[in-house]
């Protein structure tokens, strides 16, 4: 029996990273995913290798930041798998571009943060919850990021973007709690995708970053898609508007 058995879900960035592998791994756990994502052959690949090992996929191009896209998918995923149980709110920017002092950013890049990392989260949850009302439940989980939590961990465009991610998240379960739909948080530390490759590519900085880690090792994008899973599940019904730390420790100094 999977942990996510007649459930379905739609993730969004699961052409890369985190969404690839949180996508392969709630469709092991017996869900139908929806994986979307702007990297159009890359997702259409995750949901081919998906149903192409016996589970059940469809892939769309997305863009999170697009209400009619939206729209769209949670239309298509209606229609396809009949509900929407799942929202994992994952595509986002980072990388090189988002780090640079205060000089540095300017008003573009400060508003591509903010509406890419946070605005996107609103508008998933927007259109989500009026399938999850009519389901009499769902789970939203949010993938922000240390730097949400903590100063200093990136610029803070993506720091601001990731903290309203944060806050986006109580203030909707608060709201959505008596409709039985959970909202929760996962604020991931440094995790071997290609958002991270500016750093791992280059042996002195994963030195250097590897230093601030207490257990000494770079997360995996399955580390991060097992507490998605757990979140997304029954096992966490008791659970929302909490902030999920995953970060080998770096936090907790
Ligand atoms: P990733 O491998 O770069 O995957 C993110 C995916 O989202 C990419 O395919 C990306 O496409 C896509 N995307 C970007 N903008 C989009 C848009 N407007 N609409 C739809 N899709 C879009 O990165 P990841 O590390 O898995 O990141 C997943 C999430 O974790 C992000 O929210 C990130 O901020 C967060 N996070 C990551 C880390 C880390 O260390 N990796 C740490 C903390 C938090 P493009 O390649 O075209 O941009």
């Amino acid at each position: 029996m999977g942990r996510l058995d007649g459930k379905v879900a739609i993730i969004t960035g699961a052409g890369s990273g985190q969404g690839a592998e949180e996508a392969r791994i709630f469709a092991r756990e017996g869900a139908k995913v929806v994986a979307t994502d702007i990297q159009v052959d890359k997702v259409n690949a995750v949901a081919e290798e998906i149903t192409s090992s016996g589970g059940e996929a469809l892939s769309f191009n997305h863009d999170v930041t697009k209400q009619e896209d939206w729209e769209m998918v949670v239309k298509e995923t209606v229609n396809r798998f009949g509900k929407v149980d799942i929202l994992i709110n994952n595509a986002g920017i980072g990388g090189a571009e988002g780090f640079g002092l205060i000089d540095t950013i300017d008003l573009d890049g400060w508003n591509k943060f903010m509406t890419v990392n946070a605005t996107s989260n609103f508008l998933g949850i927007k259109a989500v919850v009026p399938e999850m009302r009519k389901n009499g439940k769902g789970s939203i989980v949010n993938i922000s990021s240390m730097a949400g939590i903590i100063g200093g961990a990136a610029g803070v465009h993506y720091t601001a973007s990731k903290g309203a991610t944060r806050l986006l998240t109580k203030g909707a379960a608060v709201e959505l709690g008596p409709d039985n739909i959970r909202v929760n948080s996962i604020h991931p530390g440094f995790i071997n995708t290609p958002m991270t490759s500016v750093v791992l590519d280059d042996e002195a900085m994963t030195t250097n970053a590897l230093k601030d880690i207490p257990l000494g090792i770079i997360g995996e994008p399955e580390d991060v898609a097992y507490l998605a899973l757990f979140l997304a599940s029954d096992e966490a019904r008791f659970i929302t508007g909490a902030e999920h730390l995953i970060d080998g420790g770096q936090t907790a100094k």
